[in-house]
């Protein structure tokens, strides 16, 4: 049996499908959307794929499946905690899963007050700096990743007297809260740019 390409005959253009003289598809091969590799699918899934919509898993892209798979679940945590801020009566939470992601990175993945990194099972949590009863916002300059402990222990105090107070204090890590709070707000003035210079024309 000679095995034919096919290429972009079916609907998911990111597949293609190998199929003998008597039109039996023989290989389905799916690119990767996390690694961009294009990968056979496993046997065993590989009938469930021939449908377009159902899920189909690539050899070796394990790993590509567990990072999506956690990555939509934090998206999904991402999307609650955003609806939680608004039945709390915030107006407009104003932070995207990727800026999240991004302070984070910022703090290198450590809570931003005493530098834990979360134990397994365990996740950084969103912590406004000044509290949403004392005017704070869910916006990127207001929210820093603190661990559990931290968050809860710090309640609705004032940020700065809260974490003198602490025995794992760091000047250091208050100076990247400054600094990170003022990289944030800069960010924020660019953004509003365009809509300020509109306003000048008229
Ligand atoms: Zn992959
Ligand atoms: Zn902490």
């Amino acid at each position: 049996m000679r095995a034919k390409r096919l290429i972009g005959h079916f609907k998911s253009c990111n597949d293609e499908r190998l199929v003998d003289d008597t039109g039996t598809v023989t290989i389905v091969l799916r690119r990767c959307s996390t690694c961009g590799e294009q990968k056979e699918l496993v046997a065993n899934y590989a009938l469930n794929g021939l449908r377009d919509g159902l899920p189909a898993y690539r050899k070796e892209c394990k790993t590509c499946y567990n990072i999506k798979r956690k990555e939509n679940k934090n998206k999904k945590a991402h999307s609650g905690f955003i609806g939680g801020q608004r039945r709390r009566g915030e107006e407009v939470p104003k932070l995207t899963h990727q800026e999240w992601k991004e302070a984070v990175i910022f703090f290198s993945g450590e809570c931003a007050y005493c530098g834990a990194t979360p134990k397994r099972g365990r996740v950084l949590t969103k912590d406004h700096l000044v509290a949403v009863s004392a005017g704070g916002t869910t916006t990127p300059d207001n929210i820093v990743p603190a661990c559990e402990h931290c968050n809860s222990s710090k309640g609705n105090k004032e940020w700065r007297d809260w974490y003198m107070a602490q025995d794992f204090f760091s000047q250091n890590r208050m100076n990247q809260i400054f600094k990170f709070r003022s990289i944030q707000r800069i960010v924020g003035e660019d953004e509003d740019q365009p809509v300020a210079q509109e306003a000048q024309v008229e």
